[in-house]
């Protein structure tokens, strides 16, 4: 291995090949401590030429490869496995800016930009890239791509999937993949940008990609609004996407349970609203012309529903700061949970209708048989995707999880079968979820991913065992 080792060196420079153990420590753990690998290196290329040339020397020493960004997935996927010969590839000095088209409304970014950073570069143009997360001041655009990011505008500006025309990556075989265009239309064969978007590392190693840019609002309204009822949630949805299909960006649902541990552990985002009811909503409409009337159709929806008693209270946002203040207490959910002892989460979604009856006969199922079980629920109404997630009473201890963790599994697994959900709606599949994918999936949709990857990485070398088992 010292040879391979020195190689690495040769091509990449000593400072970006890091096999000091106490160093690499934090690129061989997941965000939420859950997995431990070990790796030779942690490599940090800082160009397209420099990872193919990783890329091919790993080929000829049969070394496995695990792309990674800025680390933040929730499922073990840019975690090297405990055994084995592998490397780290980080993305994150390839990371320039490469061009702004403003004529064609598109950037061209490397894969390890920064998703804040290419937001602000966006803004500094006066555009707006849509993609937004809790995680995006450390998450990278190739991972944003990898696992098909979802986050707060999907309702509006849809899945990372949505938001890129073209893609640059080394493959498997060490040829690099040259289709960095801004083409709106380009029906030519197999589409590979879709094929490597949400493949988690495991088909290619995204080098850059061309992303779309999208007007910038002018003014943001947001809403808090407290409510009881999942089919009145269903309602007012369909009301404002009726009135206000273009505006409304957001629609975020929050448990009670949710914000009661997310005010315990940042008690600056407290607000009278949250004890009002069972959940709030946070919703936000954008507002792009001086003709805008979204602040008007927001009031006149929740005004009436007020009215006739769907729903509890309404807080209307008066200025920008409040906009951000009201998206603070959701955005530090996932933060506050990451404070308690243990938790297990599940990232689902359901078709709109589905959600209601999901949750109701899950939560009882599981109260039933977990009294004081914490049911941290919470998510993207607006586009079916929930965070269901769960932490021990209080008082108990991590064993609580440990003990219960499959049969909990277990009866939430089945819910979502029998309301036909999916077991992953944005985090993708990584190592937490691969050995529930080929039942979940089934047969034939998991004979063709197996398929694809041999035809892909016939050596089964980048990010092996990831995804697929
Ligand atoms: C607080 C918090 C909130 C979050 N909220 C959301 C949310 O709302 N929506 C959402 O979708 N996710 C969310 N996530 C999950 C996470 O932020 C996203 O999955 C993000 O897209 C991962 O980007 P990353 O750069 O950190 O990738 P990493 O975690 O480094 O890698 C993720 C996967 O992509 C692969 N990969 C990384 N870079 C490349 C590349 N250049 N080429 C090929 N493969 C690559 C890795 O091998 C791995 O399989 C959240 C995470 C946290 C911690």
């Amino acid at each position: 291995m010292v040879d391979f080792i020195q190689r690495l060196i040769n091509i990449l420079g000593a400072s970006a090949v890091m096999t000091d153990t106490h160093e690499t420590k934090p690129y061989l753990t997941d965000w939420r401590g859950i997995f431990q690998g070990i790796a030779l290196a942690v490599v940090f290329p800082k160009t397209s030429a420099e990872v193919q040339m990783v890329v091919r020397l790993c080929i000829e020493h049969a070394i496995a490869i695990i792309p990674q960004g800025g680390n933040t997935n929730l499922t073990g996927s840019s975690t090297p496995e405990p055994i084995g010969q592998q490397i780290v590839l980080s993305l994150k000095r390839l990371n320039q800016i490469r061009s702004v088209d403003l004529e064609n409304q598109t950037m061209t970014v490397e894969a390890g930009c920064i998703l804040q950073h290419i937001q602000e570069k966006a803004s500094d143009s006066g555009f707006l890239f849509p993609l937004s997360l809790a995680a995006e001041g450390s998450c990278t655009i190739g991972g944003n791509l990898a696992t098909n990011a979802g986050g707060i505008n999907v309702l509006r500006y849809g899945n990372m999937r949505d938001l890129c025309l073209g893609i640059e990556a080394v493959t498997a075989t060490g040829d690099i993949l040259h289709s960095l265009r801004g083409l709106r239309k380009d029906n030519t064969g197999y589409d590979l940008r879709n094929l490597l978007i949400g493949s988690e590392g495991t088909l290619g190693i995204i080098t850059a990609a061309v992303i779309k840019l999208y007007p910038a609002p002018i003014n943001r309204c947001a809403a808090l609004i407290a409510v009881n009822d999942y089919s009145i949630m269903v309602n007012l949805l369909q009301e404002l996407q009726r009135k206000a299909a273009n505006e409304l960006c957001a629609f975020e649902m929050m448990s009670r349970a949710s914000l009661d541990l997310t005010v315990q552990h940042f008690p600056q985002f407290a607000n009278p609203i949250f004890k009002q009811s069972s959940h709030t909503l946070l919703i936000e409409l954008a507002e792009f012309s001086t003709e805008s009337r979204s602040s008007q159709i927001l009031e006149d929806v929740l005004g009436k529903a007020l009215e006739s008693e769907q729903i509890e209270d309404v807080l209307v946002s008066t200025s920008l700061t409040q906009v951000k203040q009201f998206w603070g207490v959701r955005e530090h959910i996932t933060l506050a949970q990451a404070k308690e002892v243990a938790n297990i989460k599940f990232d689902i979604s359901f078709e709109i209708s589905r959600i209601g009856d999901f949750i109701t006969h899950t939560c009882d199922l599981l109260c039933k048989s977990y009294p004081g079980i914490r049911i941290i629920n919470f998510g993207h109404f607006g586009d079916g995707n929930l965070h269901f997630n769960m932490c021990p009473p209080i008082g108990s201890d991590k064993s609580f999880l440990k003990t219960n963790e499959a049969e909990i599994h277990r009866i939430v697994y089945e819910q979502i079968e029998k309301y036909q959900g999916s077991i992953s709606a944005e985090h993708g599949i990584g190592q937490l979820k691969r050995n529930d994918l080929e039942h979940h999936r089934g047969p034939t949709a998991y004979k063709m991913m197996k398929q694809i990857k041999h035809a892909l990485d016939p050596q089964n070398i980048l990010n092996p065992h990831k995804v697929l088992l």
